[in-house]
């Protein structure tokens, strides 16, 4: 399992940074430099647990160039346990049993594969997991 093993050594690397306000806490993602809550500068480096839950789901039969050979797959609206929304794909499940409500934890995956420069390109995605 070459794949398994790469994300075990370089997992670290890939966390969910986003921003939390000094103000009133709140939590803020993806950054955007202005609490979403009170409209004071919010700069301050906050790292995600990565855990949530689906809030909403849809499955993609047809699949935007470049990722065809992942379909069909589940994108989903994950709130995290600290309080955002992400819109991220969802893996390591049948689109058949995603249920809103479900732990799920982050995971870092390829994303998609540059067949001419032979890029990687790397994303969160989000597994079941156990509840936040
Ligand atoms: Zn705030």
């Amino acid at each position: 399992m070459e794949v398994a093993r790469f994300w075990r050594t370089n997992g670290q690397r890939y966390q969910l940074i986003g921003e939390e306000c000094p103000n009133c806490g709140t939590k803020i993602f993806p950054p955007r430099d202005v609490c979403p809550e009170c409209d004071k500068q919010a700069k301050m480096p906050f790292t995600f647990s990565g855990k949530g839950e689906v809030y909403s789901f849809s499955t993609i039969f047809s699949a935007p160039e470049g990722f065809e050979k992942y379909a069909p797959y589940t994108v989903a609206l994950v709130r995290l346990a600290e309080g955002p929304l992400v819109t991220a794909q969802l893996t390591d499940v049948d689109a058949g049993s995603v249920q809103v409500g479900m732990p799920v934890e982050m995971v870092t995956r390829v994303l998609r594969e540059d067949g001419e420069r032979g890029m990687m390109v790397y994303g969160y995605k989000f597994r079941p997991g156990r509840s936040a």
